[in-house]
């Protein structure tokens, strides 16, 4: 069924790589039809601020969103937040996975993002048993994001190991299918993600060659490294590129502790690397190279992960703040080539698929700061997002926050009391 036809006037967007005034789009089943600067506008809604592409939230664990504001309590590390995380794990069943990923997507959708790479491991019953219908979690997390108007990718991830050569221990049995190639079984042929190499041995992960888009954790902590090199010889990257794993069709997520060969191996291969700054520096992981990874030909996208912060714009901000307090030099990234890394190289225009996010340029954070790509950037959070549109419906408009918030407070509660 088709839509009906709807039109904008824009009183700024980001088009063609620069901020352009009154730009009028066209929109047909959930598509651009039309993208004209300054084009004539009688009868059509105007949305007043600065109008950007849909942002992309290429990392996702829907449930950690419950461990905001608790784990970070206590002094403690990367593995004694593993803990708690897989504490709020053993809670959930398809139905309260729905209800709280709604809400989760909701958030995503109100601070400007219009589609998720969902990395997707929690697959079994509590004791390990599959669900009599072995999808049914993944099937949850789908249900969830067309209720929400979000656009999903099911990242199916398999989990076999807790460690390099150490079985699935406690909730773990959650996400294990035994072996890759009963997870190949389960999950069919969309797409796949590998949990890390510490959680799938080296000689299954020929099953994974040719999937795309394939996803891994790589490199998130030197323990990974360590165990990595004392159990094959290689790195994490290393190892992936050996397996015929790396690519355009692979994105790599974190990449934060790397070698220079690694980063040459990942940018000659052309993969893509997800950064997640919020989550990395609440887990105290460390800051990645991720402008060396942009010279050396990775695509490099965002992603919320942890849900420690679901905020593009404050994650956009860190890969400059992080990479200044680095060096301790200014200008690494400019606000355009960031836009571009939180938009996965998405655009306004003809053909693309229909997703506006709207903010307000007078707001008491952004008013002032010039109301272009900088605004955005650098002055801009969250809370400045007025409108979403994501294929051609608006799936968020402000004053809608109340109500989001009331579906995480009660989906959550739930998984604590
Ligand atoms: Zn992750």
């Amino acid at each position: 069924m088709s839509e009906p036809a709807t039109a904008y006037l824009l009183e700024r967007a980001w088009v063609d790589g620069a901020v352009h005034d009154d730009v009028l789009v066209g929109i047909e089943d959930g598509r651009f039809t039309r993208v004209e600067v300054g084009g004539p506008a009688e009868g059509v809604e105007r949305l007043p601020g600065l109008t950007l592409p849909g942002l992309a939230n290429d990392h996702s664990h829907a449930f950690h969103r419950a461990l905001r504001g608790r784990t970070q309590r206590d002094k403690g590390t990367f593995w004694t937040w593993r803990e708690q995380m897989y504490a709020v794990a053993e809670g959930l069943d398809p139905d309260r996975y729905v209800t709280l990923a709604r809400a989760v997507f909701r958030e995503m959708l109100a601070a400007g993002y219009t589609s998720v790479s969902e990395f997707h491991y929690l697959h079994h019953q509590p004791d390990g048993t599959p669900y009599a219908a072995p999808r049914a979690m993944g099937n949850a997390l789908v249900l969830a994001a067309e209720e929400a108007g979000i656009r999903l990718t099911l990242l199916d991830t398999c989990y076999l190991s807790s460690g390099f050569g150490a079985p699935p221990e406690g909730v773990q049995v959650r996400y294990s299918d035994g072996t890759a190639q009963r997870w190949a079984e389960r999950a069919g042929a969309g797409p796949a993600a590998i949990h890390s190499v510490r959680a799938v041995p080296r000689d299954q992960l020929q099953v994974f060659r040719g999937r795309d888009p394939l996803h891994v954790h790589l490199s998130e902590q030197p323990r990974e490294n360590d165990e990595c090199l004392a159990a094959y010889g290689v790195t994490p990257t290393r190892l992936l590129h050996d397996e015929g794993l790396l690519g355009p069709g692979t994105t790599v997520v974190h990449a934060t502790h790397l070698t220079d060969d690694d980063v040459e191996l990942l940018g000659a291969t052309r993969t893509n690397v997800c950064v997640t700054p919020t989550t990395e520096r609440d887990l105290a992981d460390g800051i990645g190279p991720a402008r060396r990874l942009h010279e050396a030909g990775c695509r490099v996208t965002i992603g919320s992960d942890s849900h420690a912060v679901v905020d593009p714009f404050e994650e956009l901000r860190a890969l400059e703040m992080d990479e200044r307090l680095a060096t301790r030099e200014r200008g690494h990234w400019t606000a355009a080539e960031l836009l571009d890394v939180g938009t996965r190289g998405r655009a306004i225009a003809v053909g693309a698929p229909a997703d506006l996010v709207t903010i307000d340029t007078r707001s008491p954070r952004t008013a002032g700061t010039g109301g272009d790509e900088n605004t955005a950037v650098f002055a801009a959070t969250s809370a400045d997002v007025v409108r979403v549109v994501c294929d051609g419906g608006v799936v968020f408009s402000k004053g809608d926050e109340d109500g989001i918030g009331r579906e995480l407070d009660a989906a959550i509660a739930g998984l604590w009391s």
